[in-house]
């Protein structure tokens, strides 16, 4: 009953019109209450299992450089060109407004937010509370006061009303260079809401990190869309995507605003990335599918377009991924 009361929350923000947010189609994702309570009362349920992790990172210290981090869902930690980035940091047990309610996490991130090295910067994507944490954000905040929170337009005061400083608005293809490195806020097809009035009101994003030696592009979340095509041809193909790959069952429901792993691995394509990397799947039991289902489909969709294995990999949750300068 208090998962249907959450939902029902996230869900209900259909009622009022003006300023709202669209997709870059001109649409905006718009499902019936009556096909969310079909959802509610049809919906199978996963069966809820961990999935494997590893304790990689603890060999990091204070002068490592040049790695990634999958901590779990959203978040990952970059490090790269003098800069240490945070993806849509939720370290919470629950993804949701209450801490009784809503969808409980599987696994713990795989980096304490506690035993992270010090932040420079921390992008989200959109105001969903598997990717926007006020709690998390408030942390790293306190550890961190010179971070750099960058945000969609529409979230800037729900940080600042929490003390948070140094935030930063973003509409579709603004821009911001740090310390040499550009970070610029991309379209996606998804929505916003974090209550019940509020449908929309926020932006919704991906965000492409061009550092001198290296592009890495995070996707946040989103369906399948022309949108990558767009950001190819605007700021090139990125030598690596994360990308996400789970929370599209049932597809009747869930396929305008979260992609399958096929639909990933053509995201992939479309920004004509040299390597992928998956997110948004084991983390929080949000939606039908098995937990461990994404990356079997997503072994599946290579072998079908004949793509190596490597060119879109799952990570374990703290693994380390090395970004060292490539190879000429
Ligand atoms: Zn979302
Ligand atoms: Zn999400």
């Amino acid at each position: 009953m208090k998962g249907l009361i959450f939902l029902l929350l996230l869900f209900s923000g259909l009622i009022m019109p003006n300023e709202r947010f669209k997709n870059t189609n001109e649409e905006a994702e718009e499902k019936s209450f009556r096909d969310f309570l079909k959802w509610t009362f049809t919906n199978k349920k996963p069966e809820l299992v961990a999935i494997d992790s590893s304790d990689e990172w603890k060999e990091l210290d204070s002068g490592s450089t040049d790695y990634m981090v999958w901590i779990g869902h959203a978040t990952y930690l970059i490090n790269k060109d003098n800069l240490t980035i945070l993806t849509d940091p939720v370290f919470s047990k629950r993804a949701s407004p209450v801490r009784f309610a809503g969808p409980k996490r599987l696994i713990p991130p795989a980096i304490p937010i506690d035993k992270l090295p010090p932040i420079d910067v921390v992008t989200v994507s959109h105001n969903h509370y598997d990717h926007l944490d006020i709690r998390s954000l408030k942390k790293i905040y306190k550890a961190n006061p010179e971070a750099i929170f960058l945000v969609p337009m529409g979230d800037r005061r729900r940080l600042e009303r929490k003390g948070i400083k140094n935030v930063k608005e973003f509409l579709w293809w603004d821009d911001i260079e740090i310390k040499g490195s550009k970070f610029t806020f991309t379209p996606v097809q998804h929505w916003s809401a974090r209550g019940i009035a509020d449908r929309n009101k926020s932006l919704w994003g991906g965000w492409f990190m061009q550092f001198p030696n290296r592009t890495i592009y995070h996707a946040g979340d989103t369906g399948y869309s022309e949108d990558f095509i767009e950001t190819r041809k605007r700021l090139g193909p990125p030598d690596l995507s994360l990308i996400p790959i789970g929370a599209y069952a049932p597809q009747w429901f869930m396929s305008y605003s979260h992609v399958n792993p096929e639909e990933a691995v053509q995201i992939s394509q479309d920004l004509g990335s040299k390597q992928s990397l998956a997110m948004h799947w084991g983390t929080f039991p949000l939606t039908d599918e098995e937990v461990l289902e994404p990356p079997v489909l997503l072994k599946k969709a290579l072998e079908e377009k004949n793509l190596d294995e490597e060119y879109f990999i799952t990570l374990k949750p703290g693994e380390i991924f090395n970004l060292s300068p490539q190879e000429p």
